[in-house]
């Protein structure tokens, strides 16, 4: 499913998107950082999105990134975060799982565009000639690029408001030439049509008691250094922001005062959206735009979700064991398809993090386990800490506990079954133990000779077929079901009957039952798990049924 973007001619794009009337240009909203990284703009860009969208617009929403990465497969998730997968194959920046979440629309990987993408088909246009000996530059090329590439994502559906996020802070040398980019939109369709949004940070300190705007400022003085005069300043802070840091914002930002929104720190993301409306943000979008709203704007849904997460409930507890504890974004579509499920069934999610690799090294009993309601193995790459999830999802399945396996999760169910039922002792899988001669996980056919790394695994949606009588039949509701890949590795069919000769239910497979895409336990209160990433397709307010079926087993057997 994964295909190479080819990337045109954008210099003779630009223009035609400049002067064409036929070709609908949406409104652009430009969205940059400032003061510190981390404070959360693609939340920022999800919320407008998702009031927008309530105003009736169709709105999609883009990210840059200054990384020389060609999209974020190739990053390690310890560091940057989950890799999100696209149903187009795209393995992109985690902020797009937030853009789906909040805009219930599914993205493309055009919504992800790093550095890397940009200069390769910079520089692959060069080697063809479509720069006709001229000097390549930064100005105009690249910047070029970047806007094709930005105009390519806003015109792929009939958008009305195309979000831009620009990664990293103003400032950072990376990031120069996109907030270029950004300033010459401006003159490209004009002033009226882009919207620039600024987010901020004011720190409190403590000496003084008070929120301090100076960074603020600066950070603002910054974009205004390059040519960009934001027209919405959008302003994080940990403490209450008092009016006069309003108006002295106002004064040294060139930003009128009701152009500023507080964004304090909320108890849940999904707050974002109504505190933006009540600062009246997307009125002054509309205003600044020339546009009235297209339907009656009614976002009752998503005031009864904040509403539900608000509320005092009884905690559930689930362990997810894991090798990247230190960077808890790794799981992000994870954690909130398990918290929309718990909220789902009035519960609250307390998540027991469990290191795989000191269950392995003894540090640490499985027996912790026994105090969880519910067990989740999530995806992973490597070996390290794969025997530690193994002794857990043995302990899942020997005590009843429920269990679900994610991608990788569902690889060492597999072995777990073959090693301890089946009585296959040196069951294994080929990516972290080569040398078994029970590779009942084994490398896909497509997969084989692949050497290089970044969009070569199998990746994106396919469709899968489930087995009448089985749980994820019930629980899906339906027969076909399109799930999200990332895996290079697959269930080895050679030891199919052998496994379900034990008891193992091959409850899912490609619709031509070659690939095993989900195994499940019968005689169990749940023990299931899938070779998708079902995480990605879950909805804040619309629980995935694999995780809504898993913390309804976990509250009857467990709480
Ligand atoms: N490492 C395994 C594979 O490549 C599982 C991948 C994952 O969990 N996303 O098949």
């Amino acid at each position: 499913m994964s295909q190479n973007t080819k990337e045109t001619n954008p210099q003779a794009e630009n223009k035609a998107r400049g002067s064409s009337t036929d070709i609908k240009k949406p409104k652009i909203i430009v969205v940059t950082g400032g003061v510190l990284s981390g404070l959360g703009k693609g939340i920022a860009c999800a919320s407008m999105g998702n009031i927008l969208k309530r105003q009736g617009f169709k709105v999609n929403i883009q990210k840059f990134d200054p990384y020389l990465n060609s999209d974020a497969g190739t990053l390690n998730p310890g560091e940057h975060g989950e890799c999100f997968v696209t149903d187009d194959g795209g393995e992109t920046d985690l902020d797009l799982g937030h853009y789906e979440r909040f805009l219930n629309e599914k993205l493309t990987r055009d919504s992800s565009v790093m550095a890397g993408r940009i200069y390769a088909a910079v520089i692959e246009n060069e080697r063809k000639g479509l720069y006709l000996g001229k000097t390549v530059q930064v100005i105009p090329q690249v910047t070029d690029m970047i806007k094709s590439l930005l105009w390519k994502a806003a015109q792929s559906v009939n958008y009305d408001i195309h979000i831009v996020e620009i990664g990293g802070t103003v400032g950072d040398y990376e990031g120069v030439v996109f907030h270029e980019a950004m300033r010459q939109l401006h003159l490209d369709v004009g002033r009226e049509n882009v919207l620039y949004v600024h987010l901020v940070f004011l720190p409190y300190l403590e000496a003084s008691g008070e929120v301090k705007s100076k960074p603020a400022q600066n950070s603002v003085r910054d974009l205004r250094n390059i040519g960009i005069q934001p027209d919405v300043l959008v302003v994080r802070s940990d403490y209450p922001i008092p009016e006069k840091v309003v108006v002295k914002l106002a004064q040294f930002t060139n930003v009128t005062p009701d152009a500023i929104v507080p964004m304090p720190t909320l108890e849940s993301v999904y707050e974002a959206p109504l505190v933006m409306q009540k600062y009246g943000l997307d009125k002054l979008i509309l205003k600044h735009f020339g546009i009235e709203q297209k339907a009656k704007f009614n976002n009752g849904h998503w005031e009864k979700l904040v509403k539900t997460i608000k509320q005092v409930k009884p905690k559930l507890k689930i362990a997810i064991v894991g090798k990247y504890l230190d960077m808890k974004d790794t799981y992000m579509s994870l954690t909130e398809a398990l918290k929309s499920a718990c909220w789902n069934n009035g519960r609250d999610l307390e998540i027991i993090w469990v290191d795989a690799e000191e269950i392995e090294k003894k540090k640490l009993s499985v027996t912790t386990l026994k105090k969880v309601a519910g067990i989740v193995v999530p995806g992973g790459f490597g070996k390290r800490g794969t025997e530690g999830k193994i002794t857990a999802i043995r302990f899942a399945r020997e005590n009843n506990i429920p269990y679900l396996g994610l991608c990788l999760g569902m690889q060492l169910a597999t072995i777990e079954f073959a090693r301890n039922v089946a009585c296959i002792a040196d069951a294994a899988s080929e990516e972290f133990n080569p040398k078994s001669t029970n590779h009942v996980i084994h490398i896909m056919e497509s997969q084989k000779g692949i050497d290089r790394k970044g969009g070569t695994m199998r990746l994106g949606a396919w469709p899968c077929t489930l087995k009448n009588g089985s749980r994820a039949r019930e629980l899906y509701g339906k027969k076909d079901i399109t799930e999200r890949h990332r895996h290079r590795f697959e269930f080895n069919n050679f030891y199919r009957e052998t496994l379900e000769a034990k008891g193992l239910l091959i409850s899912g497979t490609t619709p031509d039952n070659k690939l095993v895409e989900m195994i499940e336990i019968p005689d169990h209160p749940f023990f299931i798990a899938s070779q998708f990433h079902p995480e990605f397709n879950s909805r804040p307010n619309v629980p995935h049924p694999l995780f809504d079926g898993f913390v309804k087993a976990t509250i009857k057997d467990r709480s």
